[in-house]
This record gives C-alpha cells, sequence and structure tokens, in this order.
C-alpha cells in the first residue's frame, strides 16, 4: 500500500480534529528560516553553529507556495493564528510577500512574528502594511555588553532598540510583545531594568524560563529562575495584580501593575507546564510538522506536497497527526519521568 492509499483510507470524523488528550489545533509556529544571525549560547551555541556547520539549502526550504497551502489547509482544520519564526525569521528573503499571502487565508485571526528584532528597523512598516498583527521582539537584557555576550557575540543592544522603536511607529493592530529569556546568574540581575524601561510604554514584557530545547544549549535547571521568584521581586518594587487568562490554553500568566502602567506576562514552562492546554502545532523549516517543541520525530510533509500529494491527501496528514498527538513534555519533565531523548534543535523547529 503506498503512503497516499494508506492516508486516503484514514477516517476523516472530525473537521476540527481533538488530540488523544482532548486539545485542539489552533495555532502553527513556522520557522521560515533555519539560520540565524545571533549565536545565543541558550539556542545556537558558538561551538556547534561555527562556520562549519551545514544549514538547509535554499531548495531545502519550504517555499512561499508550499508555506501557504500547508496553512490554508490548516486553517480548514481549526488553526486560526500563525506565527513566523525561526532561526531568524527576517533573514528569509522576500518575507514581506509571505506575510501578505498568509494575511489573505480565510481562517487566520493572528498572524504574528518573533524576531532577534536586529532587521527590524527596515522592515517593520513594510510588514505592517502586507498585513502583519503582532510582533514579538526578543531582548535578553539592557546592559550592552551582556546583550553582546547573550548573543553569541553578534549582536549590538542599538539596533534591537532602533528595531523596537520602529515597531511602535508601526503600530501593529495586536501590538508588541518583548520576550526575556531568564538566567540564574547570567541576567536575572537586570529583569528589574527591563521593566522599569517599558512598564507605561504599552509594550508588554514577558519573562521566559529557560528551557532544556534541543541537546546543545547544555541546559541544567540550576539556571532556572522560577517565575514566581521573579514576580516576587518586581511586585515588591511596583506592585502587580494577576489578570485572568484571556482565553483557554493562554501560555503566559498575565500581571497588571497595579498603578495603572500595563501589564507583563509569565511564560513558566519549567515550574508550571501547561501542555493540558496547548494547542500548538510546529512546521520546520525543511516542511516537516511538529507536535510539540521537545518532539524527537515528525511528519514530512514537504516529501508529500513534492510527490503532488492532493490537497485531501495533506489534509489528511495533518489531521492524522494532530489526532495520534499525546505529547506533554513539560508535564513529564516536572515529574522528573522523562528520559534522556535527541531532540529536535529550536532554531530548526521554530521556538
Ligand atoms: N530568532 C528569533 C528570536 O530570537 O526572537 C526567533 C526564534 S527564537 C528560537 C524564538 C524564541 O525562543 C526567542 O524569544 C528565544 O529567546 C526563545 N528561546 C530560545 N532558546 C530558548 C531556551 N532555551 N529557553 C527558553 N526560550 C528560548
Ligand atoms: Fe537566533 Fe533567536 Fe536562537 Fe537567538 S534565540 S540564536 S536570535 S534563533
Ligand atoms: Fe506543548 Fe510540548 Fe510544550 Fe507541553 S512540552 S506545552 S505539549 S510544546
Amino acid at each position: 500500500m503506498t503512503v497516499f492509499q494508506a492516508i486516503a483510507d484514514l477516517p476523516t470524523a472530525q473537521a476540527h480534529p481533538r488530540d488523544q488528550r482532548g486539545r485542539a489545533l489552533h495555532d502553527l509556529r513556522i520557522s521560515v528560516m533555519d539560520r540565524c544571525n545571533f549565536r545565543c549560547p541558550y539556542c545556537m551555541p558558538e561551538a556547534t553553529y561555527g562556520e562549519h556547520f551545514s544549514f538547509l539549502r535554499n531548495d531545502e526550504r519550504l517555499g512561499f507556495d508550499e508555506i501557504e497551502r500547508l496553512c490554508r489547509l490548516a486553517a480548514e482544520l481549526g488553526v486560526s493564528k500563525l506565527r513566523l519564526t525561526g532561526g531568524e525569521p527576517l533573514l528569509r528573503p522576500h518575507l514581506v510577500e509571505l506575510v501578505a499571502r498568509l494575511r489573505r487565508i480565510d481562517g487566520i485571526d493572528d498572524l504574528a512574528m518573533t524576531t532577534n528584532g536586529v532587521l527590524l528597523a527596515r522592515h517593520a512598516t513594510e510588514l505592517r502594511d502586507a498585513g502583519l498583527d503582532r510582533i514579538t521582539i526578543s531582548l535578553d537584557t539592557l546592559d550592552p555588553a551582556l546583550f553582546h555576550r547573550m548573543s553569541g557575540n553578534r549582536g549590538a543592544l542599538h539596533e534591537v532598540l532602533d528595531g523596537i522603536e520602529a515597531a511602535q511607529q508601526a503600530n501593529f493592530p495586536h501590538g508588541i510583545k518583548l520576550n526575556t529569556v531568564v538566567q540564574r546568574g547570567v541576567n536575572e540581575h537586570t529583569v528589574t531594568e527591563l521593566v522599569e524601561r517599558f512598564r507605561g510604554s504599552g509594550i508588554v514584557l514577558r519573562f521566559i524560563e529557560y528551557m532544556d530545547v534541543g541537546n546543545r544549549n547544555h541546559w541544567s535547571a540550576e539556571a532556572v529562575v522560577p517565575s514566581r521568584e521573579l514576580i516576587e521581586r518586581i511586585d515588591a518594587r511596583w506592585p502587580l495584580e494577576a489578570l485572568p487568562a484571556q482565553y483557554a490554553g493562554e501560555v503566559a500568566t498575565r500581571f497588571r501593575f497595579r498603578d495603572g502602567a500595563g501589564e507583563i506576562g509569565v511564560i513558566s514552562s519549567v515550574s508550571a507546564p501547561f501542555c493540558g492546554g496547548c494547542t500548538r502545532a510546529r512546521l520546520s523549516s525543511e516542511g516537516t510538522l511538529y507536535t510539540c517543541l521537545f518532539a524527537t520525530q515528525g511528519t514530512d510533509l514537504r516529501g508529500l506536497l513534492r510527490e503532488g500529494a492532493s490537497d485531501d491527501m495533506l489534509r489528511e496528514t495533518l489531521r492524522n497527526t494532530w489526532l495520534h498527538r499525546t505529547d506533554r513534555y513539560s508535564e513529564e519533565r516536572a515529574e522528573q519521568r522523562q528520559h534522556a531523548r535527541r531532540k529536535i534543535e529550536m532554531h530548526y523547529i521554530g521556538g
């Protein structure tokens, strides 16, 4: 039996599939570029991703037609939110064209991007004009020397700050967030400076617990600063109040400043896993679909696309991949039940 026949024979009961734990498919993250202009040690350490590392060739990455087609089919299965990521998405040539094409897909009501911000100053307005709804910019510290070190000696803080300013001027309809990965003994002491700088600006800071993504960042639990500790620290200076979740499965826990200067969020994937509400799938740069950030294997969609699979076959493959999903890696980590496994690297699967 060919793979096409096998897929065609699978049941097509639910229009919007739910996985083995009852979770719907709502979000698709697309790594449009496996390369990056940074070498953040927690993601793409220089020791591994040096000049001899071999990234994908252009023809190995999904093309825009392929990405658009998969996103359209995913939208038919219930995906309403797309996020472009990487690697560094702004390194992908003509990305604005992809944004415009994804914007036109029926059912997509939130089109977002995560970027390190270095190239943002020159692209912010055209991205907004093409229909990008929101932007998340990664910023780990406001200390220029530490920033440079945390980017693997590649990035200059002022370029990212220029990018943030350009994003503010572009006025993205669903706003701007900043992602800060907090590491014990590395940048935890600069967190309050970030809060001071951005509270009241309309930009939402989100502090992310350092995670054991991939196999190469030498993660250890001691390097994680639990969100609770950060919130206590921030609350002592600027009193906070917890906010209710805006929708089921919201990843960030939100707090508002009691003085009205906006809100912040924490993403506590290590200390308080949220697998039970996880509605995300990830599409790698070379077209493999993963159902967990910590996946060890995925479903090859590029092969199907390039062998001439019909929309029905592709849609059923997406549906069945989701129907069979059982992932709950972060909960297993918390239960100390997951064993060493070879995970897909983050720049490739899309953070
Ligand atoms: N290059 C873009 C950027 O840095 O924003 C997009 C891709 S990056 C993989 C997406 C997000 O993942 C970034 O906000 C980054 O800080 C976060 N990230 C990377 N490695 C991480 C880790 N080990 N733990 C937690 N977050 C991580
Ligand atoms: Fe690049 Fe983003 Fe990973 Fe840093 S976190 S190395 S900027 S992909
Ligand atoms: Fe979702 Fe996997 Fe993260 Fe759990 S560990 S929240 S299933 S991506």
